[in-house]
């Protein structure tokens, strides 16, 4: 692989998650057997429309024959198109000619079962990312609920998951309150012991809403750890994705073994952008604490162990006045930055609400992004640090490309 070039699985891996997938018979068929996406397919008005709805469910995530994992994105304007079927296999093919094997990620058994006590299995807070199983039993984040002095939410500005809405109400997730509802531990073990039983899941991640105080987030994480480890017979190595917690917490965590990995996601590299993209982590956190707790995880849990989710491209966002060069350049200077704290920064593309009438916003985008991960390879290539695949591997990377450049160099030397 050139320092100039993304190596061709990730090149094509950019390319489909910009252009998306457009809809075709074979598409719709697939999500029939394919792990569910959660946003459904919606025609463009004046689209040609077999299925006679306005929109259909579709797969989740695809595999290239080399395992490449990427998110299926529907949309009507994409040169991408799926063909085949189960019993000869899938294809994506586009309008230049170029047409390639492909999989689905399969809906798992487990997700079509219920717990002791009749509950769908599929919304116990258990979820996949490929080899990676999402544990989420209090989704709820109290920064939707606190205000700036404009009236607007603290909530993270591009987060639109994390509402405390109807989802929290079957997890019995009580605001202000660590604590975890028995009857949700209970259904997510039994959930994630069947997923476990089914095979294929390779690494845990433990994730949840954010609390406004963040030693009680840390003793929830504590309880939400040990209710895993109970279940996780063969010691698959469990991640903590929470916020920046308190020294003492990080010591609970680490000195019971009670996760292998951090995951402390500073989201964007800089106070400035970090004060106005995280306005509820810089208030109850605050940027300094939020590094200062990556060091000290690091201090504990030894480099290479240690991680921070980064939204890569919200810099590009109107309101931040940003160039995609000099937002590329932030970004591999805050990856420095980091790296030299002993955390490693992954960066997951992220998809805009502001500014995509702009024509050339994607293109930007797409410059920013590929910009980004050539000069992070150049600095992980020369440093010796790889993502460990531990925490994060090509099999449930499917919005970062950190693993499949790793996994090219690898193969190429
Ligand atoms: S901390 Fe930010 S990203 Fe996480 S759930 Fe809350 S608002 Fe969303």
């Amino acid at each position: 692989m050139s320092d100039a070039e993304l190596p061709a699985s990730a090149r094509l891996k950019v390319e489909l998650m910009f252009e998306g997938v457009r809809y075709s018979p074979a598409l719709g068929a697939a999500s029939e057997h394919a792990f569910p996406n959660f946003y459904p397919y919606r025609f463009r008005p004046g689209e040609p429309n077999p299925s006679g709805r306005d929109k259909v469910a579709i797969p989740y995530l695809m595999t290239l024959r080399d395992g490449t994992l990427i998110r299926v994105k529907g949309s009507a304007d994409s040169p991408w198109r799926v063909e085949g079927d189960r019993t000869v296999g899938y294809r994506i093919e586009s309008d230049d000619g170029r047409s390639l094997p492909i999989a689905f990620e399969p809906l798992p058994a487990w997700m079509q079962g219920k717990t002791d006590d009749g509950f769908p299995m599929a919304q116990a807070g258990v979820s996949l990312h490929g080899d990676m199983a999402v544990i989420n039993i209090a989704p709820g984040c109290e920064y939707f609920l606190s205000r700036a002095q404009d009236g607007d939410s603290l909530r993270c500005t591009f987060c639109a998951y994390g509402a405390p809405n109807e989802r929290i109400k079957h997890f019995e997730q009580r605001i202000g309150e660590a604590g975890l509802a028995s009857i949700a531990v209970s259904r997510m073990q039994q959930t994630l012991t069947a997923a476990l039983d089914e095979g294929g899941i390779r690494h845990i991640y433990l994730v949840g809403g954010s609390m406004t105080d963040w030693d009680q987030e840390g003793a929830r994480f504590i309880a939400l750890a040990g209710a895993v480890q109970q279940v996780n017979d063969h010691r698959l190595p469990v991640a903590c994705g929470s916020g920046a917690l308190p020294e003492a917490r990080l010591d609970r965590l680490h000195g019971d073994g009670l996760v292998d990995q951090i995951c402390f996601n500073l989201e964007v590299w800089s106070e400035a952008l970090f004060a106005r993209v995280c306005p509820g982590k810089q208030r109850y956190v605050g940027y300094d604490r939020w590094l200062r707790a990556l060091e000290q995880a690091a201090s504990r849990f030894g480099r290479g162990n240690v991680y921070s989710a980064m939204v890569a491209g919200i810099e590009l966002e109107p309101e931040h006045e940003m160039t995609w060069e000099q937002a590329a350049a932030l970004g591999v200077d805050g990856a420095v930055q980091l790296l030299n704290r002993g955390a490693i920064p992954v960066y997951s593309l992220y998809w805009p609400t502001g500014g995509r009438d702009h024509p050339d916003y994607f293109s930007r985008l797409q410059h920013y992004f590929e910009a980004l991960n050539l000069g992070y390879a150049r600095i992980r290539r020369e440093r010796g640090i790889r993502i460990s695949e531990r925490f994060l591997t090509h099999r449930s990377a499917y919005m970062q490309l950190e693993c499949d450049i790793d996994r090219a160099e690898v193969a190429g030397a």
